[in-house]
């Protein structure tokens, strides 16, 4: 008996959502579907939505844009958003007034405290007014306020995007460590644990040889149309990631932003990417559990392997975080409110829903759990280590699969052929 491959084109697949019989889910609507008993099959799914929401460090926004009238100033040598140094170039744009700048995400401002680029970037999204100083190279300054809309141009470029999952961290030390990995000094003696990775819903983890992701995919980042341009700077077969473009204009606030941890201020960004399901290899690389994808537990310090678990033991329909105000007394000194790591949490208002990354440090840190959520355990040396700090959104990321699988059902987002390989690179570390 010979055995057929099953197969569909991508022309086919966009013809059936033309047609409304798509059927097309998240990678979360599986699982469900899966663990409540549902047998599904190649033939059940056209197109999976996957995405992350996570804290990406390589993040840059290319702007362009009329910082002085023309022939007034030769170049300018030295540009900063916000009092966040710039990186103005390459061309020199000799007497037009227009400067193109770089600015990295995790740049810190000389003006502003506790303020970086990723904070910037959302402020640009949410229409709010920068300051703009530019300094030339006769040594004129020159002060400009300015919106997005300002801007004939301003991208985001991910140089490492959407890795293909984490870890979890734990600290064997005696001491307490201050780390990009808590938000809280991470505690000694293995008495705390944090970890990184939507799980499941990871598009690397969904399509780990890249037999679909390619140069010139279609994805979203941060709400709005991005694409794939290449091989992230770290693209190993290991942990695979990508490099992105996306406008700034269309961007949706809460996607992206900052994450304050005991070691500085990171970035906020959210990708989805869609996978046709084009033959059963695709298919068969979907994620249908969590148990599926391993959790590596590493020394903070050193980063050397301890255990393994999975992302069952920490994702499992807990992804949202509440609060009970009825709960709260009203502490002199509410310490949420001031370590909360998005600014999300106020005690009059509550929790905004926006800024929230439901990172469940407010339920290890508010004395009268007033904070509602399942941090789970991370299992190691025969002991179960409580989490107290999750450094992706799941709750995010299943939002902007949704997101992504409603824009390709409404004919908003059509999903294309790439036009390359994403090139692997030998593995570094
Ligand atoms: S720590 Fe908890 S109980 Fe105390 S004020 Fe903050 S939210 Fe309310
Ligand atoms: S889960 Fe709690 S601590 Fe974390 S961002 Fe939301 S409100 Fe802040």
């Amino acid at each position: 008996m010979s055995l057929v491959a099953k197969k569909r084109t991508l022309a086919e697949i966009n013809s059936k959502i033309q047609k409304g019989s798509a059927k097309i889910y998240t990678v979360q609507e599986l699982i469900d579907k899966i663990a409540d008993g549902e047998k599904i099959q190649f033939e059940d799914v056209d197109v999976v939505t996957t995405a992350t929401k996570a804290l990406m460090s390589g993040i840059a926004g290319l702007f362009s844009f009329r910082l002085s009238p023309p022939k007034t100033v030769r170049k300018f040598t030295e540009v900063s958003l916000n009092g966040i140094a710039a990186f103005p170039g390459p061309c020199p744009n000799e007497f037009l007034g227009i400067v193109d700048i770089i600015l990295y995400g995790t740049a810190h401002s000389k003006t502003k405290e506790n303020y970086s680029g990723g904070i910037l970037f959302r402020d640009l999204v949410e229409g709010k007014t920068i300051n703009v100083s530019g300094k030339s190279e006769e040594g004129d300054l020159i002060e400009k306020e300015m919106t997005l809309d300002d801007m004939q141009f301003a991208r985001m470029m991910g140089t490492r995007q959407a890795i293909k999952n984490y870890f979890a961290m734990i600290n064997p030390s005696t001491e307490s460590v201050n780390t990009i990995f808590s938000v809280l000094p991470l505690e000694g003696n293995c008495n705390h644990a944090t970890f990184s990775g939507c799980g499941a819903m990871n598009p690397f983890q969904n399509d780990p040889n890249a037999d679909v992701f390619g140069v010139g995919t279609k994805i979203l980042v941060n709400g709005t149309i991005g694409y794939i341009f290449g091989p992230g700077t770290r693209n190993d077969r290991l942990k695979p990631n990508m490099q992105t473009i996306a406008d700034f204009k269309g961007m949706k606030p809460e996607y992206m932003g900052a994450f304050r941890t005991s070691y500085g201020l990171e970035n906020i960004c959210s990708i989805a990417a869609p996978i046709p399901i084009l033959n059963e290899n695709v298919w068969n690389n979907i994620i249908k559990s969590d148990h599926q994808v391993p959790l590596v537990i590493l020394n903070v310090v050193g980063r050397n392997k301890l255990a393994e678990g999975t992302y069952q033991d920490v994702w499992d329909n807990n992804f949202l975080i509440t609060f009970d105000p009825k709960k709260c007394i009203d502490c002199d000194d509410c310490p949420v409110d001031a370590m909360c790591p998005t600014n999300a949490f106020n005690l009059k208002t509550g929790i905004d829903r926006t800024r929230c990354f439901n990172c469940g440090s407010c339920v290890v840190v508010c004395p009268k759990n007033a904070f509602k959520g399942d941090l789970k355990t991370i299992r190691y040396d025969d002991k179960n280590i409580p989490v107290v700090l999750r450094q992706s959104d799941r709750f995010g990321a299943i939002n902007l699969a949704t997101q992504l699988k409603h824009m390709i059902l409404d004919g908003e987002f059509i999903i294309k052929e790439p036009t390359d390989k994403l090139e692997f690179y030998p593995q570094v570390f």
